[in-house]
C-alpha cells in the first residue's frame, strides 16, 4: 500500500511551501487509495514549540488535509532511534564521541543527563537515485562529513530520525521540497548501513517570488493562518497551492479537492521552480467567494464586520445577507468587506472626503430636495422604482445620468465606486437613504 507522510518541524508556522508539500502528499495518497501520515519532527528541543504544533494541526485541518493515523511525535520515540543507532554501533558503521562543542562548564553541570553522541562513519561513494520529478540525480558523498545520529542529549539528529521513522512507518514515497535534496544522500547511506529498503523520492521545486528570489515576509512567505485571518477560503488556497507546480489537463484553473484527488499525478509536476503570484491567488479566491452560498459568505463576513466594529452581535441577518450579496462578486478576500461596505452600517451622518464633498456640491440643492421628496413618496423602495425616480429627474432637470449618479453615490457612500447604485439604495433602505441625503 502507498503510504506518504508530511513531517513538519514545529519550529515555525505552516507556510505556503510546507502547506503545498502537505497537499501534494495528501493528493498522491488519496489518488492511490493510500495513507497520509502526519509526523511532527520535534526532535529539536530548543526550537520546537507546543503552540506551533497546535497551530500547524489547526491549519492542516482548516485546509482539509486530514491525516489518516494519529499524529506521530518524534519526541515520544527516542528509544526507537537509540535502538537503530546501537545497531550501527554494533555493525561498525558508527562510533561514540564526546560532544566536542560543549564547554567544560556545561559538561560539568549536565554531566548526569549527557551521554556520548553517536556518530555515523561516512564512506565516500557515488549515489544515484531516480527521483520521480527530477529523474536521475547523482550524489558524490566525498564532501560530506561524518554524521551525528544521536546527539549528546539523547535526541536524534533530523536525518537519522527521518530514516528510522520512514522505515518504521512503512513510508513508500517521500515527497518533499527541493531544499531537502542535499539530505537525501545522507539518508540513503543510513538505509544502506541498516540494510533497509530505500523508499522512492519526489523532490518538488521550491516556490519563488516573481523576481526569482525566495519568498519573503513581504511577498508570499506568510503563515497559512494569516491567509485565514485575511479571509481567504481554504478551498481557494488549496486550489492555488495545487497549481503551484502542478496542472490538471486542459489548463483548468478552478478545481475542487475531490477533482484534484482524481486527477493528481506526480508525473505532471513541473521540474521548474513555481512562481508565487498574489494576483492569481486573489483571482481564484474571488471565484470561490462568488460561487459560494450567500449564507456561508455572510457568516464569514460577520466576523470581519465585528472586527471592524461595524456591527454588533445582534444585527439583522436579513439586512446583512442583502448587503453581502451586493459585494460577493467584488471581494478578493473577505476581510475587505468592512472597507467596501462600511457605509451600510455607519450612522446616517458621514464625514465626507473632500472628493465626495465636491461631487455632492456639484448637484443643485433643488435636485437633492426633489430626490428626497420623490423617495419619500415611494411605497415600494425597489431598485426599479428608485431608478425610475432618478431617470425622471435626469430628464426633467436636463442633467446627465452620470452627474446624478456620481453625486448620489458620493452622498450615500462617500465613495466613487461600488455595487450598482439603484440596488445599493434599495438595500440601504428608505429611512437611511433619506436621512443621509439631508446632509
Ligand atoms: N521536518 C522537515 C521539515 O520540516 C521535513 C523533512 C522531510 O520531509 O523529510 O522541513
Amino acid at each position: 500500500m502507498i503510504k506518504v507522510r508530511f513531517a513538519p518541524s514545529p519550529t515555525g508556522s505552516l507556510h505556503l511551501g510546507s502547506a503545498r508539500t502537505a497537499l501534494f502528499n495528501f493528493l498522491f495518497a488519496k489518488n492511490k487509495n493510500g495513507k497520509f501520515v502526519l509526523r511532527v519532527e520535534d526532535s529539536d528541543r530548543e526550537r520546537s514549540s507546543k503552540e506551533l504544533v497546535s497551530e500547524i494541526l489547526k491549519d492542516l485541518r482548516w485546509l482539509g488535509l486530514q491525516w489518516d493515523e494519529a499524529p506521530y511525535f518524534q519526541s515520544e520515540r527516542i528509544n526507537i532511534y537509540k535502538k537503530y543507532a546501537e545497531k550501527l554501533l554494533n555493525n561498525g558503521n558508527a562510533y561514540l564521541a564526546k560532544n566536542k562543542e560543549q564547554s567544560e562548564d556545561v559538561k560539568e553541570q549536565k554531566v548526569k543527563s549527557k551521554t556520548e553522541a553517536i556518530i555515523f562513519k561516512l564512506v565516500p561513494q557515488k549515489i544515484k537515485i531516480k527521483d520521480l520529478i527530477h529523474k536521475e540525480i547523482e550524489f558524490d558523498t566525498s564532501a560530506i562529513k561524518d554524521q551525528v545520529l544521536i546527539k549528546s542529549d539523547g535526541y536524534p539528529a533530523y536525518n537519522f530520525a527521518c530514516v528510522v521513522d520512514d522505515y518504521e512507518m512503512g513510508i513508500t514515497h517521500i515527497i518533499r521540497g527541493d531544499d531537502h535534496i542535499s539530505n537525501t544522500p545522507k539518508q540513503i547511506m543510513f538505509y544502506q548501513a541498516l540494510n533497509l529498503p530505500v523508499p522512492k523520492f519526489a523532490h518538488i521545486p521550491l516556490i519563488m517570488d516573481p523576481s526569482g528570489g525566495r519568498l519573503s515576509k513581504r511577498y508570499g512567505a506568510t503563515a497559512i493562518s494569516e491567509y485565514r485571518k485575511k479571509g481567504y477560503l481554504p478551498e481557494a488556497l488549496i486550489n492555488y497551492l495545487a497549481l503551484l507546480g502542478w496542472a490538471p489537463a486542459g489548463n483548468q484553473e478552478i478545481i475542487s479537492l475531490p477533482e484534484m484527488i482524481a486527477k493528481f499525478s506526480l508525473s505532471k509536476i513541473n521540474k521548474a521552480k513555481a512562481i508565487f503570484n498574489i494576483d492569481k491567488l486573489n483571482w481564484i479566491n474571488a471565484q470561490f467567494i462568488k460561487q459560494s452560498d450567500i449564507k456561508k459568505i455572510t457568516n464569514f463576513c460577520i466576523h470581519f464586520l465585528q472586527r471592524d466594529n461595524l456591527i454588533s452581535y445582534n444585527c439583522d441577518s436579513n439586512y446583512l445577507e442583502k448587503v453581502i450579496a451586493l459585494f460577493k462578486g467584488r471581494m478578493k478576500h473577505l476581510s475587505q468587506i468592512g472597507e467596501m461596505a462600511g457605509y451600510f452600517f455607519l450612522p446616517a451622518k458621514i464625514n465626507y472626503s473632500a472628493e465626495a464633498k465636491k461631487k455632492i456640491e456639484a448637484l443643485d440643492k433643488k435636485i437633492w430636495n426633489k430626490l428626497i421628496e420623490q423617495f419619500e413618496n415611494l411605497d415600494n423602495f425597489s431598485a426599479d422604482n428608485i431608478e425610475k425616480v432618478c431617470r425622471k429627474i435626469i430628464q426633467e432637470k436636463g442633467i446627465s445620468s452620470g452627474e446624478l449618479i456620481h453625486s448620489l453615490r458620493a452622498a450615500l457612500t462617500n465613495m466613487s465606486v461600488g455595487p450598482g447604485l439603484f440596488e445599493l439604495i434599495s438595500v440601504l433602505g428608505k429611512k437611511k437613504t433619506i436621512e443621509r441625503l439631508r446632509w
